[in-house]
């Protein structure tokens, strides 16, 4: 099936006031959409404040409807009468849980079903683009020794993961599969995944509690300055990720998985690039030995010796051909990803001006 969106139709944006679907909503109201945002409580001025402010003076409309992902059917005022339907809402947080099942799985999972059975409720959506992750090709780094070529691609799936060991990753894989399921099952709509590895740039929002905020503050803050772990990520502008929703969400041909993933870098490169723009951050200046890591971690960071035995030391590689063919996606440069996401950091007091 290939869908076609009239333009004139407006398009459901789930979790909007997000790190990630923040930057959605202010290209489609740029771009003179009708914005239907999904927010958990619209009356919560400070989480909504900055989508108001991009709303102002842009040629789209913007329209705030409450919806939690854990209650049936609230997400069916939102979507109602929209053709796309772009599903980012779901928690991105690794720590501070104690019950991974409520912290993520149920809201992750639970929620996309919720949101689709809404899709099939009103009947007007031809086409869900769903922000997926790499959390969803693969589970722990170690896994790229065995990938075919030596490189994650949309034709693999993460088996690995489970409640216990990487339940970020699990609720993704989870999610992402009970999507393609309730797709299949029906035929108003289509489905297209945007898989984006980690996501940095600038955020639109200081009242997210993405991780990827975490690993920029961390990182800028002085909390490494003894050194890191030989981690590396798959990284992506957040620019993007949020351009390539939208063509994905408006080319008929779009179909399937894509990953988004621009560049990879170890926390070490991603401090030396940006130690030459920030001469003056605690930014860590070496990478820390792997049985020290595993030795300290556990306690330190709360971290698994599982989780850093099989993510510690493995450099990765990510296929995201089919974004830039398929999508035409265009990456920017890493530096210049790093550095305007810690620029605006400072800017908004997230880091100490020095
Ligand atoms: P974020 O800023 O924390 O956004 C997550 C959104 O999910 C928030 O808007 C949050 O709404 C919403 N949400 C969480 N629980 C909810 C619930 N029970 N009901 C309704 N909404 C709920 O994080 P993000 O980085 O932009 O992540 C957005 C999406 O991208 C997620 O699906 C994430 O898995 C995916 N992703 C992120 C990355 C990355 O590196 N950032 C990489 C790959 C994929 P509230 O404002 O109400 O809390």
């Amino acid at each position: 099936m290939m869908a076609t969106i009239e333009l004139n139709k407006p398009v459901c944006v789930t979790g909007a006031s997000g790190y990630i679907a923040s930057w959605i909503v202010k290209y489609l109201l740029e771009e003179g959409f009708t914005v239907h945002a999904t927010v958990r409580d619209s009356s919560k001025a400070g989480s909504v404040a900055h989508l108001w402010k991009r709303a102002e003076g842009a040629k789209g409309t913007l329209k705030l409807f409450d919806a939690d992902l854990i209650k049936p059917g609230s997400f069916k005022a939102a979507i109602e009468g929209c053709e796309l339907v772009i599903h980012t809402a779901s928690p991105f947080v690794i720590k501070g849980f104690t019950d991974p099942h409520a912290a993520l799985i149920r809201p992750a999972v639970e929620g996309t079903a919720n949101v689709l059975n809404c899709c099939n409720a009103v009947q007007t959506v031809r086409r869900v683009v769903l922000t997926s992750s790499v959390a969803s090709i693969y589970g722990d780094a170690v896994e790229i020794l065995k990938a075919p070529g030596g490189v994650f691609t949309e034709q693999l799936w993460n088996n690995t993961s489970s409640e216990n060991h990487q339940p970020y990753s699990y609720s993704k894989v989870m999610a992402e599969r009970k999507a393609w399921e309730i797709c299949k099952n029906q035929s108003g709509w289509d489905l297209v995944t945007i898989n984006p590895s980690l996501v940095m740039g600038p955020s639109l929002t200081t009242q997210t509690q993405s991780t990827s905020i975490d690993v920029m503050r961390d990182l800028g803050s002085g909390r490494q300055r003894t050194g890191v772990p030989m981690l590396e990520f798959g990284i992506v502008d957040v620019r993007e990720v949020a351009r390539a929703h939208i063509l994905a969400g408006f080319n008929a041909k779009a179909q399937g998985r894509y990953i988004l993933s621009a560049h990879t870098a170890s926390l070490l490169q991603m401090a030396t690039i940006l130690r030459a723009r920030f001469p003056k951050y605690p930014l860590p200046k070496k990478q820390l030995p792997k049985f020290l890591v595993k030795l300290v971690a556990p306690i330190a960071a709360g971290v698994s010796r599982e989780f850093i035995e099989k993510n510690v030391g493995y450099a990765l590689l990510f296929d995201s051909s089919r974004s830039t063919s398929g999508l035409g996606v265009k990456y920017r440069p890493l530096t210049e990803t790093l550095c305007d996401h810690f620029a605006q950091m400072i800017d908004d007091g997230l880091l100490k001006k020095r």
